[in-house]
Formats: C-alpha cells, structure tokens, sequence
C-alpha cells in the first residue's frame, strides 16, 4: 500500500515537470527559454545531492552539468537535451494532459526522458548500491541541429566514462534503437551579382543555376540500397522576377551506415560545390552507430532488468542519429533510448504515454543498481 501511494505521488511529480518544462518554449535558437528551462531542470536535480553542479557555455549553447563520486570505480555518463524543434512561432506551444498521454512540444523528445533520467538516478541514489558509482550529467541544448557546439563536451565526458546512456524517447510500442546510421549536414552557398533582368543582364550573374546544377548532381549520391541517403531539405535564393539573383543556398543532409561511404559521400559533395565554384560549410558530422558487442552485452542486461520487472525490451536499426552516435564513436557502450514511449515527435501531434513515466524510471533505477552490483559488469576502457 505505502509503495502504491509512494509510486503515484512520483507519477503526479513527473507529470507535473514534464508539463512545466515543455510549456517553456525550448527551440535551439530561443536562448532565453533553454535557460529558463535548464534552471527548472537544475532545481529538480538538487534531490542528486551532486558534487558539482554548473551551467556551462559551449559557443552560444548553453548546458547543465553535473556529477557525482568522481572517485568511484564505474563511471557513468547519462545525458539528454532541452531544445525542440518548435520555433517560439510554431502554433504548437502548449501541453494538454490527456488520460493516457501528455500532449506537447519536446514531451517525448525529450523533456519526459530528462524526466525520467533525474527521477531514476533519485531512486537509485537512495540505494545503498549507489556508493559503488560516480556519474556526470550533461543536458546540451543544440541537439536538434546535430550538436555543432556541445559535441567536444560531450566526448571529453565519455573519456572520463564507462557506459552511456540517453534518454532520447523510445518507438511508441517501447522498441529501442540499437544501431544508427551517421549523418553529416552542408549549407551550400552560391554567390552571384545583382543586376535588372531585361536592362541590365549583361552584368549579372545569376546565383541560382549553379546551385540548381549541383543540386541535380547530388541526387545522384543518394543510394539506398547501399545504405547511403542524400536529401536536399531546403533551398532559398532570390528575390523577385525581374532581378538576377545575387544569392541561393541549400541544405544537404547525408546519412550512411559506414563512416567510410558517409565520408567519400562527403568528398564528393565537396568536389562537386568545387567544380561549380561554390562555398561549402559542414556544420555537423556524427558517425554511424554500429550494434558493437559491448551495447549489445549491455541491451541484453537491459532485457533482464525488464523481464524482471514485466516490461518487454526489444531492439531494432534506425537511420535517425542522436548523441548516442558520438557517444559510441568515442568507444564507449551506448544506449541511447531510455526515455520515455511516445511517438509524432517532431509534430504538432507530439505525445508521450503516461505509464511509460513509471516504467522507464523503474527500468533505468534497476539497470543502475545492477550495474554497480556488477550483475552487469562493464568493461572499463578508461586508463
Ligand atoms: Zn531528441
């Protein structure tokens, strides 16, 4: 009875702070909600009785840091962002809180996984295992855009780790994603000269054509049955009829299943933004995530603790990247999927289901504890 009474009255905090922390606008470039938020975020870890606790500054990005027992054998690194897609115009703004769901910007992805994340480690602080166990938190807040600034951080704290885990949301049915591919980003940039269309069209130089030529070329790069996707997300450029476009630019996001196929992609793109005098800016680059042995080991310790508490754990491949990717790229096992269920992310629609609140925080509390019992051991790679 007491441990039901004690569960729900968690329940009704967690849902209380994923609803205060997604009513906070959290768009990578709202600086002011990220921090707004990263300080509601910081005042619900203070249950962690951390060591260290700061804010820190990566470029223009902001990030909450914090860690505990430095000194103990098994380091983990646990992690998750505050930025969401919607911009402070998106008409998606608010929560609604439903039977079964909380609907809302960045609820599952991921402000109901920094949830979680905060709620486990609190149960599992309050174990007496926990002596056995140092971690460090760090919450970035430039994810959605592939982490341009927060990147190094986060491979200075693998190096310092033994295991990484994310709470990125799960699929809606609870599947987590084991393997991912990696993806690179390029903003192409064509420079011409401004000049009248009819009078003056001698002297301009039309900023569009080349890009649209490269444009064509690029699609030849996407091949799918070798695992390799090229895709031209935005084009801009121009400005009215009767003028030769002094400007165009577009957006280029590759995604491979090897980092070799993604880097000779890469070259290519390259050459070909060369070959039409083109300026070309990779603004993020994360490596695939292959299953390695050591994730897979870890993914099956995962299934245990679920089996022992009723909730199924399977695995599959996705061709989307996270942290997860430079996590695992610095050599350290990764799961990256222990927030919560839900699903539409990035949509209008997006939710996440209430029960999985309970579920993941019980899951991640266990995994911890058998972790530092070395019921799952882990194999240190730190010098
Ligand atoms: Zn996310």
């Amino acid at each position: 009875m007491e441990t039901s009474s004690k569960n729900s009255s968690r329940l009704s905090e967690m849902i209380a702070l994923v609803q205060t922390w997604a009513n906070i606008n959290t768009h990578t470039q709202n600086f002011a909600g990220i921090e707004k938020a990263l300080n509601e975020i910081a005042k619900a870890c203070a249950v962690l009785k951390p060591n260290q606790i700061e804010f820190v500054k990566n470029g223009t990005s902001l990030g909450l840091f914090l860690k505990k027992r430095a000194e103990a054998k098994i380091q983990i690194f646990l992690g998750g962002h505050v930025d969401t897609v919607f911009s402070v115009k998106h008409p998606f703004q608010k929560v609604s809180l439903g039977q079964d769901t909380i609907q809302g910007p960045g609820v599952a992805d991921m402000k109901g996984g920094l949830v979680v994340l905060i709620k486990a480690l609190e149960q599992f602080e309050n174990s007496p295992s926990s002596g056995q166990v140092g971690w460090e938190i760090f919450v970035n807040s430039d994810e959605e855009i592939g982490s341009p600034e927060s990147t190094s951080f986060i491979q200075e704290c693998a190096k310092r780790c033994d295991v990484a885990l994310l709470f990125e949301p799960a699929l809606a049915d609870g599947t987590l994603i084991s393997a991912r591919k990696g993806s690179a980003n390029y903003t192409i940039y064509s420079k011409g000269k401004k000049a009248h269309a009819g009078r003056d069209a001698h002297l301009g130089k039309n900023a569009i054509y080349p890009l649209a030529h490269l444009i064509s070329q690029a699609e030849k790069l996407h091949r799918p049955h070798h695992g390799t996707l090229v895709n031209v997300g935005f084009v801009n450029g121009g400005e009215a009829l009767n003028i030769i476009p002094d400007y165009a630019t577009c957006g280029i996001n590759i995604r491979s299943d090897s980092l070799e196929d993604l880097l000779s992609t890469k070259q290519s793109l390259i050459l070909l933004a060369k070959q039409y005098q083109l300026e070309i800016t990779e603004t993020s680059l994360r490596p695939p995530k292959p299953l390695d042995k050591e994730t897979e080991f870890l993914l099956k310790g995962l299934k245990k603790c679920g089996s022992q508490l009723g909730i199924p754990i399977q695995w599959r491949s996705t061709g989307g990247v996270c942290d997860g990717n430079t996590l695992a790229a610095c050599g350290i096992p990764t799961i990256d999927t222990l927030g919560v269920c839900g699903g539409e992310i990035h949509t209008e629609h997006e939710y996440l289901k209430i029960a999985s609140l309970s579920e993941k925080t019980d899951l991640t509390a266990l995994f911890l504890h058998e972790i530092a019992c070395e019921t799952i051991p882990i194999q240190r790679k730190r010098k």
